[in-house]
């Protein structure tokens, strides 16, 4: 081996490197948590490289863009100034798609519509297509799109089929929803996954060329994909079946996406000649903290038992705290991070807390601002989900694709220009009968009947007014944004509608916007564009925000820490409803997804983990008691500390309980903390099953999908 390779291999076990020196042929590297999978990707890519492999051969798939930044980074340092395409399958479509979209019926400009305007385009289909929604609301039948389009199911085949009434409702919306977008020259996210399997599939030629040029193709988390996504890596290794994917199933935690786990549990079928790897020591974790989650995970029935073990030191014990309420959980972590800083055995960045839902935050980030501690909530998409940055970049959109019916929708009338929704809904009536986009039916305004003279007079104004920043297209991003807020006169609307209360101010948040379109063009000098920049923020996900260069306490969902790794890690919240989730309740593939996501949390943890649930807990506006969740009691109980600080209520507690006496005549539930023989949380379940208020979970409408990222749940609790 020559010098440099063996400074790749150096920190490597013999297993790894056997995975990192393979070239030729398919390979599946299945190995459970913390066991090098994704440095096994990182270092094989370095090693292709270094054996002469061209760069632009090779193509790695990763499940965030920040994961595909960071592999950049380290290959980058094994192997500098090589560009190998790194990136997320979405966004690895989306590139595709541009190229080759007049072969799907889209131009090269098309917009990638997000989970809320893709919901937007959904009512407008439903409405067209006149089916009744009472059996079967949007969200539901959106759902079953979208389940039928990871499926890559067409609409004729899915109508042949036997049906659920309410799938029959969604199989009548589903081509009228697909000719609408293809009329406003856009995309949902699994469009970008169908169109680019259904071009495989369909033209012979073009799948070869493509075979032929990715001809090294990685995927690491590849527990996550859909049938979409296997198609598509699969078309691309025919010729050159060099796929090698990494993946653990106990680590799948999409399932609610289309995510299939026997796309990994097959592999070895599909590739007859693959070589597998196993990888069974863990470099990450305490014994302590893996004999947890070996625990926990041997609950779950669909799996394959793998054993893991590592030389890291004992480490603490797991803790598990019992907490009074969520201000008591907030205030004992925060207090805790606060100690351990101060007497300078961790510093911020080392701590991760971690939740089921983003709502469950709040009390967390009150704590640690309460004590001066610097965090930073990892929720990626909220940033563009804000109506100011939407509303401008809905103007951007539509300039970018005049054919963006939902982004016209949106500013038509934003800042208010006089223009009513029965304008709208006319113009959108014409746009309909006519097949063609809403800001066309706007340039022929005088042939709409239906609407009144000073109607049409504001119509025309609007359009004159998009003619005029649609000159800027080709500015730069920052010029362009500037103008557009300065023509619309967005910036005076924004203060007269601002509310004070807001704690984030909405002419700070557009700064920030054309902050980042600034920095956009000075990154992109040369083949930046409005559509590249566009295409970037439709598929940002949560995890993509995580900034590990900072000294700050990171707070995110359990979702978003796939992959990750922390010295120190809280999971709180881990309550009946919520971890297990209340809508998995009846499923078991879908309750067993959420041990999943528990395990995930778990084995992000390094040296110290603690594990908290309340007794009490404000949903929607009232302190109401919550029971633990199943899967505490499937934890390694004799060997978990166990921390009880329910009873020593705090100050708040006293001045809540005061202010709202009724409080004290719910029953208490009785977690026998203190005594260990007797810590079954099964069993109280079931006696204080009948006093506990329901939760009321998310419904579907409160889901926002992102094509890298869960739902960014409600705010349900506070
Ligand atoms: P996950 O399933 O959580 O994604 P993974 O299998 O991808 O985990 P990595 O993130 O690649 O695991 O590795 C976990 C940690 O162990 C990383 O910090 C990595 O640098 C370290 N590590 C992996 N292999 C070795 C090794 N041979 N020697 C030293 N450290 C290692
Ligand atoms: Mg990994």
């Amino acid at each position: 081996p020559s010098t440099s390779n063996s400074t790749l291999l150096r920190h490597l076990t013999p297993e790894q490197q056997s995975a990192v020196v393979h070239i030729d042929g398919p390979m599946l590297t299945l190995a459970g948590p913390g066991s090098g999978k994704t440095r096994v990707v990182t270092h094989r890519i370095a090693h292709l490289l270094e054996h002469g492999i061209p760069e632009w051969q090779i193509a790695a798939l990763t499940f965030t863009n920040k994961a595909a930044d960071e592999m950049r980074a380290r290959v980058d340092a094994l192997v500098p100034g090589k560009q190998v395409w790194m990136g997320t399958f979405h966004r690895f479509c989306a590139q595709l798609l541009r190229r080759y979209a007049s072969m799907v019926g889209l131009q090269e400009n098309y917009s990638i519509y997000d989970t809320s305007d893709s919901k937007q385009a959904m009512k407008r289909a439903i409405a067209a297509t006149g089916v009744s929604t009472s059996h079967a609301s949007p969200d539901m039948i959106a759902n079953l799109i979208s389940k039928a389009k990871n499926k890559l199911i067409t609409p004729d085949v899915w109508q042949a089929q036997m049906l659920s009434p309410q799938e029959k409702v969604a199989s009548q919306v589903y081509p009228i929803y697909q000719q609408q977008l293809l009329t406003a020259n856009a995309v949902d996210f699994d469009d970008l996954l169908l169109h680019v399997a259904n071009l495989l599939r369909q033209n012979p030629e073009l799948r070869s060329d493509l075979d032929a040029h990715f001809r090294y193709i990685m995927v690491d988390e590849y527990q996550d994909t859909n049938l979409a996504q296997y198609a598509i890596v699969r078309g691309l290794s025919v010729d050159y079946p060099n796929l090698a994917v990494t993946g653990d199933p106990d680590q799948s935690i999409y399932g609610w996406r289309g995510a299939d786990l026997n796309n990994i549990l097959d592999f070895e079928k599909d590739y007859p000649d693959v070589k597998t790897v196993r990888l069974e020591q863990n470099y990450r974790s305490t014994p302590n903290i893996l004999r947890a989650a070996d625990q926990l995970i041997r609950h779950n029935r669909r799996r394959k038992q793998k054993d893991l073990f590592t030389d890291n030191d004992e480490g603490a014990p797991v803790t598990l705290r019992i907490c009074s309420d969520g201000f008591d959980e907030a205030d004992s972590i925060a207090d805790e991070i606060v100690n351990l800083i101060a007497c300078e055995t961790a510093r911020p960045s080392d701590f991760a807390i971690f939740c089921r839902m983003n709502s469950l935050t709040r009390s967390v980030e009150h704590a640690l601002r309460g004590r001066g501690v610097p965090y930073q909530i990892v929720n990626g998409v909220e940033f563009y989900q804000r109506k100011e940055v939407k509303d401008v970049l809905s103007y951007l959109h539509l300039v970018n694709n005049p054919g963006h019916d939902v982004a016209l929708t949106r500013v038509i009338n934003t800042p208010t220009r006089g223009i009513g929704a029965k304008t709208i809904e006319r113009l959108q009536g014409f746009a309909d009968r006519n097949a063609i986009p809403m800001l066309e039916a706007a340039r022929r305004v005088d042939e709409i009947d239906a609407l009144a003279k000073r109607s049409r007079t504001m119509v025309s104004k609007f359009v004159d007014l998009y003619d005029k920043i649609a000159t800027k297209a080709t500015a730069s991003l920052e010029d362009l944004m500037r103008y557009l807020v300065q023509e619309t006169k967005y910036d005076q609307y924004l203060e007269k509608t601002a509310s004070d209360s807001d704690d984030s101010s909405p002419t700070a948040n557009i700064d920030e916007l054309i902050t980042a379109g600034a920095d956009f063009d000075r990154r992109h000098p040369e083949d930046g564009s409005l559509d590249t920049f566009l295409e970037q923020v439709a598929l940002v996900s949560d995890t993509d925000a995580f900034d590990d260069s900072d000294e700050r306490v990171t707070l995110m969902t359990l979702h978003a820490s796939k992959g990750l790794e922390f010295p120190r890690v809280y999971i709180i919240g881990v309550e009946d409803d919520l971890l297990p989730h209340k809508r998995s309740k009846d499923d078991d593939s879908q309750f067993e997804e959420e041990r999943r996501l528990f395990f995930v949390g778990i084995t992000r943890a390094e040296q110290t983990l603690q594990i908290s649930c309340c007794k009490r807990r404000m949903i929607r506006g009232e302190r109401r008691p919550v029971i633990p969740s199943p899967f505490l009691n499937e934890l390694p109980l004799d060997e978990i500390k166990r921390v009880d600080t329910s009873v020593n209520r705090g100050p708040w507690f006293d001045s809540v309980d005061q202010s709202t006496p009724s409080d004290w005549d719910m029953p208490e539930i009785q977690v026998n903390a203190n005594e260990d023989t007797s810590f079954d949380f099964g069993a109280n379940t079931n006696q204080t099953n009948e006093a506990v208020a329901v939760f009321d979970g998310p419904d579907d409408s409160d889901i926002t999908m992102t094509p890298d990222e869960p739902p960014t749940e409600p705010s349900s609790t506070a």
